[in-house]
């Protein structure tokens, strides 16, 4: 089976460390380490996948990215292929967000892949930079920003 680990996320408490019994005087302020740009940041999983009970993390989570994680691990609940490669059928979406199986139809792995991606890990939406309202299309976001936008009519008001 696969052991994966989450990696320990690098958070480091400022100033604690240093009290080696040497009384500090109580007005004493030590030197605080820069909070500047956070460092670098612990690479961790972009998702999990809520496929059936998999909860493996998922470190690509494009449509071909989902797809081969699909292969790999959930093979048997992919649309099953003729013997020339082409699936045939179709077979359900097993992704539980917490409120049931999606049980969404898809005929390929691919097509669970894109699924997945678009819908149950909200890829590929355009996110208004603006007051990040996201939108699963372009121009809906465009009509967002030239007429509902908050952020954008505050500034036109
Ligand atoms: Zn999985
Ligand atoms: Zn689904
Ligand atoms: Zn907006």
């Amino acid at each position: 089976m696969s052991s994966y680990n989450f990696h320990q996320y690098g958070y480091q408490t400022y100033g604690a460390g240093n009290s080696n019994g040497v009384p500090v005087h109580p007005y004493y302020m030590p030197p605080q380490p820069q909070a500047a740009a956070p460092g670098p940041v612990a690479p961790q999983p972009l998702a999990l996948c809520r496929w059936g009970h998999c909860g493996v993390p998922l470190d690509d989570v494009t449509g071909p990215g989902i797809k081969r994680h699909l292969q790999q691990y959930h093979a048997a609940d992919m649309p099953p292929k003729s013997s020339s490669g082409q699936s045939q059928g179709s077979s359900e979406c097993r992704w539980d967000d917490g409120a049931g199986t999606c049980q969404t139809e898809c005929r390929s792995a691919v097509a669970h892949g894109r699924h997945i991606s678009t819908v149950h890990l909200g890829q590929g939406r355009k996110v208004c930079t603006f007051c990040s309202k996201n939108f699963s299309r372009k121009d809906a976001l465009k009509r967002h920003q030239e007429q509902y936008c908050p952020v954008l009519q505050g500034y036109y008001a």
